[in-house]
C-alpha cells in the first residue's frame, strides 16, 4: 500500500496519519515535518526552504522532491501527509514510482470548510520533539506524567492568520489538478474530515477496505 493523504492546511492530516500508523503499521512521511526537521537542524535545505515556510508558501517542487525521495522505502508501505501538492509533485512521484515498478494505491482527500480551518489553526500546536501536531481544545498535548511526547508545544510560524490565509489560497489553486489526476485514475475516496477525529480514521479504514477484525485493539470502534 503506498497512500497519500491530501488536504487543505489544518484539515487533520497529520493526526489522521499518525493513527492510520498506529492501526496499519504504515511508515508516516509528512512533507511538512520534514520541512521543519531541516529547518530546526540548520541544514543547507533547511536554509533553502526557511523563507518559504515563514511566508506560508510553497517550497519549489524540485527542491521538495529532493527532500522526500529518501523517504519512499520502494518495499515499504508508506502513508504520504502533505505530499503531493501540486500537478507536478503528483507526476514526479509517478514517475519515480514507475521506474520502481510501483504506483500509488490510494488517495484520500479530507475535506473541510475553509471557515472550520480557520477556527482550528487558533488551538493548534506543534511538538517539537516528536512532530505530532495536538489541538488545545480537540486533541489537547498529553501531560507530562503520560510521557508519552514531551514537548516543547508550540505555535507554528505559519499559523499567523495572514500566512494561513496565504497557504489556504495556494492549496485552492493547485488542489483541483490533483484531485482530477487521482480521480481520473479512479483511487480518488474523498472523506468529510468535519467531525471528531475517530469517526474520520474509521470511515478512512473502511474506504480501504479493512473491518474491526482487521485493526489492533487499539482501533477504533464507533461504528454501530
Ligand atoms: P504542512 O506542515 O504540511 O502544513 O507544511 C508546512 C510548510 O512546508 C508549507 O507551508 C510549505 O512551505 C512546506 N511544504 C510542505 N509540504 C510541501 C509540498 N508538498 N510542496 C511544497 N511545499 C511543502
Amino acid at each position: 500500500m503506498k497512500l497519500v493523504l491530501l488536504g487543505p492546511p489544518a484539515a487533520g492530516k497529520s493526526t489522521q496519519a499518525r493513527c492510520l500508523s498506529k492501526e496499519l503499521s504504515y511508515f508516516h512521511v509528512s512533507t511538512g515535518n520534514i520541512v521543519r526537521a531541516h529547518i530546526q537542524a540548520g541544514t543547507d535545505f533547511g536554509r533553502r526552504v526557511e523563507g518559504y515556510n515563514r511566508r506560508g508558501e510553497l517550497v519549489p517542487d524540485d527542491l521538495i522532491m529532493r527532500m522526500v525521495s529518501p523517504n519512499l522505502e520502494p518495499a515499504g508501505r508508506w502513508l504520504l501527509d502533505g505530499f503531493p501538492r501540486t500537478l507536478d509533485q503528483s507526476l514526479s512521484l509517478d514517475s519515480k514510482l514507475d521506474g520502481l515498478g510501483l504506483r500509488v494505491t490510494r488517495a484520500i482527500m479530507l475535506e473541510v470548510p475553509d471557515d472550520v480551518l480557520r477556527e482550528r489553526i487558533k488551538g493548534r500546536r506543534y511538538s517539537e520533539a516528536t512532530g505530532w501536531t495536538y489541538h488545545l481544545e480537540h486533541a489537547p498535548p498529553p501531560q507530562p506524567e503520560q510521557r508519552l511526547d514531551p514537548g516543547p508545544f508550540v505555535r507554528r510560524e505559519d499559523d499567523d492568520p495572514g500566512v494561513f490565509r496565504k497557504q489556504l489560497a495556494a492549496y485552492h489553486e493547485e488542489i483541483p489538478s490533483v484531485k482530477k489526476h487521482y480521480e481520473e485514475r479512479g483511487i480518488l475516496t474523498a472523506i468529510n474530515a468535519d467531525r471528531h477525529p475517530d469517526y474520520i480514521t474509521a470511515d478512512i479504514l473502511d474506504s480501504l477496505g479493512f473491518n474491526d477484525r482487521d485493526v489492533t485493539e487499539n482501533s477504533v470502534r464507533l461504528r454501530g
